[in-house]
């Protein structure tokens, strides 16, 4: 899709709202801190396809409930705002090691019988497709990051 500047912590928002029934019923708690103030350049629709795609795995990760983590912030290199980092947080069950190397594999999934392992293949596609990065910080037991790390302005492949 076409790029435009996009208000990341408007997209963020209503990805909340356009996932909030999935927690809603689940005991999961959320928590924002939109503190970015760049804006960048992508298409819209995708950045949301991305990061509900981010809110459903977590939610997914914490069947008995938890905290679900939002935050925003500019990327400054060398005092220079050369983009905005978004960070998916959550307290849910992890991501055991062996799986890490595979979770960005197309139809990779751990859950049976309900899952298309595609959202995250998906996801990363979309972003490298920006020059941006997705990076990933998992302890099991305690809760997985997701950080999205997108250029104000892209470098297409
Ligand atoms: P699906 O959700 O259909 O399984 P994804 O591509 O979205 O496919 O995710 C692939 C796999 O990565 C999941 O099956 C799960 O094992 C792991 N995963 C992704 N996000 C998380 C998370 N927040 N917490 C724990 N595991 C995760
Ligand atoms: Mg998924």
């Amino acid at each position: 899709g076409y790029a435009e500047a996009v208000e990341v912590n408007e997209v963020v928002a209503d990805c909340l709202f356009l996932t909030q029934h999935s927690f809603d019923r689940r005991a999961i708690e959320v928590a924002t801190d939109f503190a970015a103030k760049a804006r960048i350049e992508i298409n819209r629709s995708e950045l949301q396809q991305v990061l509900i795609n981010l809110i459903v795995n977590a939610v997914q990760a914490m069947p008995d409930g938890g905290r679900l983590s939002l935050a925003t912030t500019d990327w400054s290199e060398d005092g220079a705002t050369v983009g905005a980092v978004i960070r998916v947080r959550d307290t849910g069950h992890g991501i055991a090691p062996e799986d890490l190397s595979h979770i960005f594999d197309p139809f990779f999934t751990t859950k049976k019988g309900s899952g298309t392992g595609l959202g995250l293949s998906i996801s990363y596609t979309i972003v490298e497709r920006y020059g941006g990065r997705i990076v990933v910080d998992s302890r099991p037991g305690e809760g997985t990051e997701f950080a999205l790390w997108l250029r104000r302005e892209p470098r297409y492949d």
